[in-house]
């Protein structure tokens, strides 16, 4: 048996969230949540755990992108709309009418 170092899913799940716009921040309790930060303003977005299995967090990032296409996940500022954006157009723009369209 062996698995890899937890550095190593840590570091998946950073360059994860790092697509959409969002920074991992250090460990918020016991090692095993970390902080989302947005970042294009620094807010702290939300929480994630370390526990998941190697290509979780790339997919589950993956299905949120509509959420953050459209602001229902992400930061006020927009950052998340904005970077999801230049990370698929059509799909972006697809999401905002689809959920009724803010833009
Ligand atoms: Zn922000």
């Amino acid at each position: 048996m062996s698995s890899g170092a937890p550095r190593d899913i840590v570091e998946e799940i950073r360059s994860a969230y790092r697509r959409v716009g969002i920074t991992l921040d250090r460990p918020a309790t016991y090692g095993t949540y970390y902080r989302l930060l947005c970042a294009g303003c620094g807010k702290m977005v939300g929480n994630v755990g370390d526990r998941l299995l190697p290509d979780m967090a790339a997919a589950l990032v993956e299905q949120q992108f509509e959420l953050y296409a459209t602001g229902g996940l992400g930061c006020p500022c927009g950052h998340q709309r904005q970077v999801t954006r230049g990370l698929d157009a059509a799909r972006w723009e697809a999401a905002q009418r689809r959920h009724g369209g803010i833009a």
